[in-house]
């Protein structure tokens, strides 16, 4: 595994690995842990070679205080890299990413007038600001993104599909704890307590499958927010039950569409954000 800076270097390296086979690609933003290692290993098992980046994007924080607070922990993740089948880890600074101010504007409907794009304005530009220049950086053949992040990857699809990227998206599931806490980079900033109590979002989210089709999508809704916002560590932002494809909120359970509870709660000053698939 080496270590790059550089686009020159990136770009270097992989002109002597193309050659040998494809290239899987898996964006980060560091603090890495066991959700993120399996993109790296699920990239392992399809492509030749593996690029991981690890780049904090200021363009995807609506608050200053979020990006401040975001854990930074390049030497352990390298460590954790090492034991993966992870090839070239891309670390740029933002001059390398943004060396002039990126001001492109996409348009992405009413996929981002919900959920993550309702409560944090601009977020999903700065993705896809990031994410199109990574992926212009590297040209993988696939780039890996996990579901826990499900408007994300709604997001990057329509991009990719926007910006007629010869790139293949491939979604990967959730990793939890064993209390069923997903694992993110933000649960680092979690106490124990809140920890062990964060866990109560998808302990909730679990058992929306034993009420379905006995309670409306309305009576669920309002259930899981009362229910989680009665954990005295927890207060929810949103939760919507809603489609898999435009992610447009439902009234009914349709047997026929894929629908998902997605939902964000504050752990004291932690946002978490978590989902759960009905098919
Ligand atoms: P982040 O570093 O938070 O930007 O995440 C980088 C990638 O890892 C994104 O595609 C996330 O969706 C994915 N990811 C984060 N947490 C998990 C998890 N618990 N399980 C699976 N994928 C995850």
């Amino acid at each position: 595994m080496i270590l790059v800076k550089t686009l020159e270097e990136l770009q270097n390296k992989l002109n002597d690995l193309r050659s040998l086979g494809t290239i899987g690609f898996v964006p980060t933003m560091g603090a890495l842990h066991k959700g993120h290692l399996s993109l790296v290993e699920k990239s392992a098992t399809d492509n030749k070679t593996v690029v991981v980046s690890i780049f904090v994007n200021p363009t995807q924080f609506n608050n200053p205080k979020d990006l401040e607070r975001y854990p930074r922990t390049l030497e352990t993740d390298l460590k954790l890299l090492e034991t993966t089948s992870c090839n070239i880890v891309f670390a740029p600074n933002a001059r390398e990413v943004y060396p002039e101010p990126d001001t492109r504007k996409f348009n992405f409907g009413e996929l981002e007038t919900v959920m993550e794009g309702k409560h944090r304005p601009g977020h999903f530009n700065g993705v896809a600001q990031v994410v199109s220049k990574l992926l212009d950086m590297v040209q993988p053949d696939k780039a890996y993104f996990g579901l826990k992040d499900f408007q994300q990857l709604a997001i990057i699809k329509s991009m990719v599909k926007q910006l007629e990227l010869p790139v293949e998206i491939i979604p990967c599931s959730i990793v939890r704890e064993d209390n069923g806490l997903a694992m993110s980079s933000r649960n680092e900033l979690l106490t124990a307590e809140q920890r062990a109590n964060a866990a109560f979002i998808n302990n909730t989210l679990s058992k929306i499958k034993e009420q379905k089709g006995l309670k409306s999508v309305e009576e669920i809704t309002n259930w899981a927010i009362e229910t989680i916002n009665k954990n005295p560590f927890l207060t929810v932002e949103y939760f919507e039950i809603v489609d898999d494809e435009q992610l447009q909120p439902i009234n009914n359970w349709n047997d026929k569409k894929t629908m998902i509870g997605c939902v964000a709660a504050f752990c004291g000053k932690v946002r978490l954000i978590d989902n759960i698939i009905f098919n």
